[in-house]
């Protein structure tokens, strides 16, 4: 790639059909922005949309609000604005509680459904809240669930006949290996086991067609690639076949079938609404809506292509320059097998991070050597890809990371 010049990366933003995105998002000019897969950026929007919500929301409407300014269906409509962007029906996605919470109502209601299997099956890789969450479903009921964590390439071989569900992240949070979704679905319905996904890294990132592959459950998080804002509330997806079957242990008054009956007895509202436990944050999710409507008009092939391209080109300049300093390719080559992230191995990774970070790149670190760099088509250039390689190059020439401290010192890396 002996081509590849900043002129070529200026003539790549001049051809960008996303770049107008850009002006909606409320970037500091003076950083490269690569952090977008832990906390998406600002949508411009969003000042002006809080001020409304305080002025004439809340502080006119008070609790007219939930009539008058809709804030009642916000769950089910801002699923509905998720919903196509991972090829689901507008009636099969809800938005609630956290990531956490939902895959614990998920694999319980799985459980329920599958009473003559006990066995959880995920990968030792995937987020740790997705083990801690599992981990605690078989603690509470030890006689009905047993959870069994296996390397990601045995995930096929472990799917046995006690297995009643298979947890997975399609992107490796670490590395941005991404799973062949449709395969691994297939084959855990094949074996009678139900499939949960969670779309964290993938909603917003990379195209997914939960329709398309026949796909069982589903969650994710509004605040990564969905720009939704720090703590943004999460989503959920139950396929429409079993929502008339499902049951979930968070029976809060508004998953009821008519909350303002306020009866004694739980009864199960229809359809999608059963997912919900207590009342929603009205103001989370304001947020999360303001940030999805800017998807509306965005065709998510258009997003991977973006990503995809500027991912193989983080990775030809890094080879080009940087290999002689002891970085290694950690996420696949191969753009078709990666998430939107690039990853690199450093055995100084922490110190390498803090020192791009000091530079205003701003990327994270994982432990216990990994240097990642998320990608996010919406709000980033072409030449931001290059000014980052550059940046990194210095640091690692220079030995500049050697100023920097070799392990982490705060809580959040
Ligand atoms: C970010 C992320 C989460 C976060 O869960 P929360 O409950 O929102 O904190 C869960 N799973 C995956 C795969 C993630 O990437």
């Amino acid at each position: 790639m002996s081509n590849i010049t900043k002129q070529y990366f200026e003539q790549l933003d001049k051809q960008d059909s996303l770049a107008p995105l850009r002006q909606e998002f409320s970037l500091p000019e003076s950083i490269l922005y690569f952090n977008g897969n832990s906390l998406g950026a600002m949508p411009r929007g969003m000042t002006q949309r809080l001020q409304d919500f305080a002025e004439q929301e809340w502080g006119q409407q008070i609790v007219r609000g939930w009539v008058t300014q809709g804030w009642y269906q916000m769950p089910q409509r801002v699923g509905a604005k998720i919903a196509s962007l991972i090829g689901a029906a507008a009636d099969e996605v809800i938005v609630s509680d956290t990531t956490s919470v939902n895959i614990y109502k998920l694999a319980i209601a799985a459980l329920d459904l599958k009473p003559e299997r006990r066995k959880i099956i995920t990968t030792s890789d995937i987020f740790p809240t997705d083990i801690y969450v599992l981990q605690g479903v078989s603690n509470t009921l030890p006689d009905r669930a047993e959870l069994k964590m296996v390397e990601s390439d045995q995930i096929i071989d472990a799917i046995d006949e006690q297995t009643a569900l298979l947890v997975l992240s399609p992107v490796n949070y670490k590395t941005g290996e991404l799973f062949d979704m449709a395969a691994v679905t297939a084959e855990a319905q094949k074996r009678g086991a139900m499939m949960l996904w969670d779309l964290s890294h993938s909603c917003g990132a990379h195209q997914v067609d939960l329709s398309g592959i026949g796909a069982d459950f589903a969650v994710g998080c509004g605040y990564k690639f969905l720009n939704g804002g720090p703590g943004a509330p999460a989503y959920l997806y139950v396929a429409k076949r079993w929502q008339s079957e499902i049951q979930q242990p968070l029976t809060g008054w508004k998953g009821h079938a008519n909350p303002f009956a306020m009866s004694p007895d739980y009864e199960p509202a229809e359809g999608i609404t059963r997912m919900l436990c207590g009342t929603h944050p009205v103001i989370a999710m304001t947020c999360l809506e303001q940030a999805v409507d800017l998807f509306t008009t965005v065709d998510m092939a258009q997003v991977e292509i973006k990503s995809r391209q500027m991912g193989d080109l983080f990775i030809a300049l890094a080879e080009q320059q940087c290999k002689e300093y002891g970085v290694t390719l950690l996420s696949p080559k191969e753009s078709a097998k990666r998430g939107s992230q690039v990853s690199f191995q450093h055995a100084e990774g922490y110190a390498i991070v803090q020192a791009l970070i000091a530079k205003n790149v701003i990327c994270d670190f994982r432990a216990p050597d990994v240097v990642r760099f998320g990608i996010t088509p919406l709000y980033q250039k072409y030449q931001d890809v290059w000014d980052a390689v550059a940046i990194l190059t210095e640091i690692l020439a220079t030995e500049s990371w050697q100023q920097q401290p070799s392990s982490p010192t705060s809580a959040v890396t």
